[in-house]
This record gives structure tokens, sequence and C-alpha cells, in this order.
């Protein structure tokens, strides 16, 4: 993972097991977003947090690559799971919980939002993206749960939200689960304009979707629209993720701002190269 507070600020997951499902349907939502559910298995057992919930999501490279993995993923499992050969080692990532229903039609469901990068043509896009446009009803992953990142002080009211498309489900989770008299200004930079989602955000926080200019780095164009962001006199929580040296620098002009570093939570999602 990139630069980031984000395991010392988390509130974690009452009890975080290793939990298997399966995929249940594949969407095609936008230019640059599919969003896979699953569920089935052991999906009773996950508690949704709500919020920015992110978990470990092990993606299976051959059949039975799931049955040796950790059930818990601390230094020392970690170092055993990267023994395992990479031809029968799964991939791991991290995604976000976007919506949990508990009345599915198989069940209780999660939706997993997965960006769409590169090409899957040319070699560039990832593991990860590459399955949420191929996997199929039926296929199985394991996850496991790293509960919530978004975690203000007492009598923090005014928020600052800021994200890329990587951080579009964890901020659709924020905002639908902060108290309805919250105020503050979420801004978000996507690919492509047409990429943007309906959110339930309180009616005090604004909310601005920036479409990122052509030849624009990713995160350049949010940087540059949280910078011009007034911080207000309130006591403020900051919460800042994408790519990494955008969740970096806005941190680094938050704090220069007059925001208490423990007031700001940042996390590079992915880091661009
Ligand atoms: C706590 C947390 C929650 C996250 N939640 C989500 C989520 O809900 N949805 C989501 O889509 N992502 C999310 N991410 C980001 C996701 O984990 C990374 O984008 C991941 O690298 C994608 O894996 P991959 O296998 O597709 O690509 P990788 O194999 O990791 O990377 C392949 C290449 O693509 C580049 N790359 C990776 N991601 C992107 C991107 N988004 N845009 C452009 N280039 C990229 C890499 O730099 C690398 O060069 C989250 C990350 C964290 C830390």
């Amino acid at each position: 993972m990139a630069r980031q507070n984000l395991t010392a600020t988390r509130i974690k997951p009452e009890t975080a097991e290793l939990l298997t499902m399966r995929v249940l349907r594949r969407e095609r939502l936008s230019p640059h977003f599919a969003r896979v559910t699953i569920g089935q298995d052991d999906v009773e057992a996950f508690t949704p947090m709500g919020f920015d919930q992110w978990f470990r999501l092990f993606i299976p490279v051959a059949e039975g690559s799931l049955d040796r993995l950790p059930n818990k993923l601390n230094a020392l499992a970690y170092a055993r799971f990267l023994t395992i050969a990479k031809t029968s080692r799964p991939v791991l990532r991290n995604y976000s919980v976007r919506a949990y229903r508990p009345d599915g039609p198989d069940g209780p469901e999660l939706d997993v939002d997965f960006v769409l990068h590169g090409s899957t043509a040319d070699g560039t896009a990832g593991p990860a993206a590459t399955w949420a446009q191929h996997c199929r009803r039926g296929d199985a992953v394991a996850i496991l749960d790293e509960g919530i990142g978004f975690n203000p002080a007492p009598g923090r009211e005014h928020f600052l939200l800021v994200a890329d498309e990587t951080g579009l489900p964890a901020i659709a989770g924020v905002l639908a689960a902060l108290p309805r008299d919250a105020t503050g200004h979420a801004l978000i930079e996507l690919p492509d304009g047409e990429d943007q989602q309906p959110l339930d955000a309180p009616p005090g926080v604004e909310v601005t979707w920036l479409a990122r200019s052509r030849g624009a780095a990713a995160g350049q164009v949010v940087l540059a629209a949280a910078q011009d962001t007034p911080v207000p006199a309130v006591p403020v929580h900051g919460w800042v993720v994408g790519e990494s040296a955008m969740a970096v620098a806005l941190r680094r002009h938050w704090v220069r701002a007059g925001i208490p570093k423990d007031d700001v939570m940042f996390c590079g999602y992915w880091k661009a190269r």
C-alpha cells in the first residue's frame, strides 16, 4: 500500500477471519467502473460497518489456490503468503465495500466497484481490474475485513473529503454514513464525467465532481481544487484517499493550513508509475 496513516487511525472489525464468497453478479457501470456483487458461503459472518470499510481481496489464480490462505494476515502470515509459488499464490489487492444488502436474492450481498484502468490488450491493466471484467457467477474469492479508516475525533462536524476514482466507493460510503446534520465539502476526481454515481450525501455537504483534464496526471485536478477550498475556522476532519502523491500533498497542505495532523486521515490507494 502507498503512503498513509490509515492503519494508525482505523477502527478494526470485531472479527477478521478469512471469508470465502462467490461472485453473484457482474455489471459494467460506466466507462471506468465495473461492479462485482459477492455473497454466499461465509457472507453471514461479514459485519458491515459503513463509512470507508475496506478489505483484502484474494483472487484465485488456479484451482484450489484459495485453500492455503492464512486465516489472519499478520506480518508472519503475510511473509508465509509470499512464499507461495507465484503460479498458485492468489492475487491480493485492497478494495472497499460499496454497498451491503442483508436481503439480496441469494441472501446477504456486497457490491465491490472496481476501477478499470489500463488495457487488457496491451497488458497494462492490473489483475484485479482484469478479473472484474471477466469473472463469472459462482467464481470463488476470499476477503479479510480490515475495518474503517474514517475515524474523526469527537466534536468534528465539518468534513473535507477528497478522492480520486479509486476512492469513489469509499467516499460514497462515508457520505451515506455521516450524520445528516454534518457540513463540509466532498471533491471527487474521475477520469470521465460519465463515471459519476448518485451519492447519498447530507444536505450540508457540498459535492463537487471534477473530470480529469486530458493529459493531467491522476489526482492533480482534485488536488488543485482542494488546495483552493478554504479550511473553515471550526474543528475540521480532513480525509483524503487516492493516488499516493495527491494524498500526501493534500495532507501536507491541510496541516500547513492549520488542521492538526491527528485530524487528517490520508491514504495512498495506489501509486502512479
Ligand atoms: C484501503 C483501500 C481501498 C481501496 N478501494 C478500492 C475500490 O473500492 N475500488 C478500486 O478500484 N480500487 C480501490 N483501491 C485501489 C486498488 O487497490 C488499486 O488500484 C490496485 O492496485 C488495483 O489492482 P490491479 O490488480 O487492478 O492493478 P495492479 O496490479 O496493482 O497495478 C498494475 C499497474 O496499474 C497501476 N494502477 C493501479 N491502480 C490504478 C488505477 N486505479 N488507475 C491507474 N493505474 C492504476 C499501477 O500503478 C501499476 O502500474 C483501494 C486501495 C486501498 C489501499
